[in-house]
């Protein structure tokens, strides 16, 4: 028998288990090509659909504007981190706010390539808040302000967008990506690793402006690194990672049919409470996150004793809710609570807790 668990883990994470179950049954034959996906060539007319029709649905759940082109790519979000100076630093200036983990590695990297900026942070006070960025000191000749806006290891999320004085915005969304509605035109560029809200990792995905791809790039950028080579050959210029890109689309299928972005948000805020309403209530877990930039993705939260932190963590995936143990730098836990974490699955865990603390009082 097939026992399926609440998986709770930040990334790779929970998948629709429609999309799991379509993806075995076109295993071996995807729709009469008597092949699966995995074994097709990616310049096939098969496969041509199926990443056509992945770049139509997501542009349809984003309201994706004509003037922004999608790249599916590799390298995982990590890679966007050199990418992006490579690409965008034509001054060589570039102005990094710095919420957490992912935010400060970007920024490290960026430091290789040119004068970044660290014009705002968080860190001292664990990044467990979002700092106020209605007017920072952007600078005159930046040429970007970078932000990671979903921090999947301390649980915060910008609820506004900074003010970045007329200077594209770029946004890690890896963690928030497809959780609710955005509007793309406030963006320069939106990236994300598929692997926290939509698909298999090895897919990142890059929505760009088309003016922010050109070919006035640092010098040394190898070729695999321009945007403008993927832009002009439609995610197609070397073999993509294809069978990634598939399951992608059929996500993208799976959230229009249950009824786009707004409902989704509708749903995650739904079950966000649940948590977090139980979090404010319960005397012995607590969430470690300023109310006010708290995410709807992933919820940190610790009992106070790295004791009972422990105990819990493992007496909860004794009772099939796993992947509950906190980032390793942070401790405590976290519950990554993704657009395919049904609300059921939430409201198990909190009768868990429920529980749990009954009997550790
Ligand atoms: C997971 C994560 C990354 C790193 O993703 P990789 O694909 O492993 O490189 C970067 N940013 C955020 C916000 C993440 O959650």
């Amino acid at each position: 028998m097939q026992v399926r668990v609440y998986n709770f883990s930040a990334g790779p994470a929970v998948l629709p288990e429609e999309v799991l179950k379509e993806a075995a049954d076109e295993m071996l034959d995807y729709q009469g090509s008597g092949m699966s996906v995995m074994e097709m060539s990616h310049r096939s007319k098969t496969y041509d659909k199926i990443i056509k029709d992945a770049e139509a649905d997501l542009r349809e759940l984003m309201g994706i504007p004509d003037n922004y082109k999608v790249l599916f790519l590799q390298g995982g979000a990590s890679s966007q981190f050199a990418m992006i100076p490579m690409n965008l630093m034509k001054n060589r200036v570039a102005d990094y706010i710095v919420t957490g983990q992912w935010a400060k590695k970007a920024y490290q990297e960026a430091c290789i390539y040119g004068k970044a900026n660290k014009i705002a942070s968080s860190e001292d006070k664990t990044f467990s808040y979002i700092p106020d960025c209605s007017d920072l000191p952007v600078s005159e000749d930046a040429d970007y302000v970078y932000i990671c806006e979903n921090n999947t290891i301390y649980g915060t999320k910008f609820k506004t967008l900074p003010n970045t004085k007329g200077k594209p915005l770029v946004a890690d969304v890896s963690s928030c990506f497809l959780s609710e509605p955005v509007d793309v035109s406030r963006y320069g560029l939106i990236y994300g690793g598929v692997q926290k809200n939509i698909g298999p990792a090895g897919v990142v995905i890059v929505i760009i402006r088309e003016d922010l791809i050109t070919e006035d790039v640092l010098e040394g950028t190898p070729t695999m690194f321009k945007y403008k080579i993927h832009a002009d050959n439609g995610s197609l210029y070397n073999t993509p990672p294809a069978y990634g890109i598939y399951i992608c689309g059929k996500v993208f299928k799976w959230l229009k049919k249950r009824g786009g972005l707004e409902a989704m948000k509708e749903y995650n805020e739904k079950k966000a409470k649940i948590l977090y309403d139980f979090l404010d209530e319960s005397s012995l877990f607590k969430g470690t996150v300023r109310k006010e930039d708290r995410s709807l993705m992933n919820v940190p939260f610790v009992t106070g004793s790295e004791e009972l932190d422990a105990k819990f963590v493992k007496e909860a995936a004794e009772a099939g809710f796993v992947n509950l143990k906190g980032h390793r730098t942070v401790g405590g836990m976290r519950a990554s609570i993704y657009n395919a974490m049904p609300m059921e699955g939430v409201e198990k865990l909190v009768q868990f807790m429920r529980e749990f603390e009954k009997n550790n009082a």
